[in-house]
């Protein structure tokens, strides 16, 4: 089997049992009852090891300004992922034509314009402006817990990529020992609950398919200074493994592009953990089966089911 006829094994598994609930679009799913249960799960685990540390909670929707994308730089590297907004904005006479072109089969989108609005392409994009809007950090930076409906435009028949997904993420803003002392404290936590939840796991530098000839050079300093760190599970084959938790630094990345200040005036560092809810979920239901109830009792303990 090739590794696409195994993704398009699993998809069909997870549609027939229900898990997933088909939308016609690779990569768009409805999810089921069961499925949302595992989720929350997840999300209890990351919350019991977190929340000690009492961060500060922000809930934004799955859409980011377009000025905030713009200023993020995220279409510097990865302009090929991004989704934005668009929206009907013509008169009468272009709805009329619009309705025309639906019924002969014709690109009806040709008059759409673009809004305001863009997708988040990550839970933490939203966290930086804000906070960086309130001015110098305090003395002990910040450090938010967000969760956020993200979307990449990446079509793929591998239930593990999803097109519309939810990133579980704690952001850390500050010094830059602050951001790396946090990084390394996650990728232990990281490790410490995926272990918990009874999946094979590795970590590895990451390699991300950055876009083009600045894409190129990204990647070579993002492998070099080792600034991404994946958590990697096997879903459909040992060989292929997904990435389910990201450690991440991003220098000062953010913090010169949101003007991000340290309590003593310097550009903040920032680094963020990502977990991929539904990719771990997917990967649950692949090692421990389809029946929640047959999981290991340990693995039920951590999930709360
Ligand atoms: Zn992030």
């Amino acid at each position: 089997m090739t590794v696409a006829d195994l993704h398009r094994a699993y998809r069909d598994e997870l549609l027939q049992a229900g898990l997933l609930i088909s939308m016609g679009v690779d990569g768009l799913y409805g999810r089921s009852g069961l499925f949302e249960r595992v989720v929350e799960g997840i999300n209890t685990a990351v919350g019991k090891v977190g929340d000690p540390d009492r961060p500060e909670v922000m809930r934004f929707p799955p859409g980011i300004g377009k000025w905030q994308l713009e200023q993020s730089g995220y279409l510097n590297s990865s302009p090929q992922l991004v989704g934005t907004v668009h929206s009907f904005t013509g008169n009468d006479a272009d709805h009329r034509a619009m309705l025309d072109t639906i019924a002969q089969g014709g690109d009806w989108t040709a008059g759409q314009r673009t809004t305001q609005i863009a997708l988040a392409p990550a839970a933490c994009y939203g966290v930086y402006p804000a906070v960086g809007a309130r001015g110098r950090l305090p003395q002990q930076g910040a450090l938010v817990d967000c969760y956020t409906w993200c979307f990449r435009h990446e079509p793929s028949i591998d239930p593990a990529r999803m097109q519309m997904f939810r990133q579980r993420e704690h952001v850390r803003l500050g010094s830059e020992e602050q951001a790396l002392a946090f990084r390394e404290t996650w990728k232990e936590r990281g490790q410490a609950i995926i272990a918990s939840l009874g999946l094979p796991f590795e970590v590895d530098v990451a390699n991300d398919p950055f876009f083009g000839r600045t894409g190129r050079l990204l990647a070579a300093s993002q492998r070099e200074e080792s600034l991404k760190f994946e958590l990697l599970v096997p879903i459909h084959a040992k060989e292929h493994p997904t990435a389910c938790v990201s450690f991440n630094y991003h220098r000062d990345l953010f913090g010169r592009a949101w003007k991000i200040e340290t309590a003593s005036g310097e550009t903040a560092h920032t680094a963020c953990v990502g977990f991929g809810v539904e990719r771990i979920t997917l990967a649950l239901f692949k090692h421990h089966g389809f029946a929640v109830e047959r999981w290991p009792a340990s693995v039920r303990d951590v999930l709360g089911l």
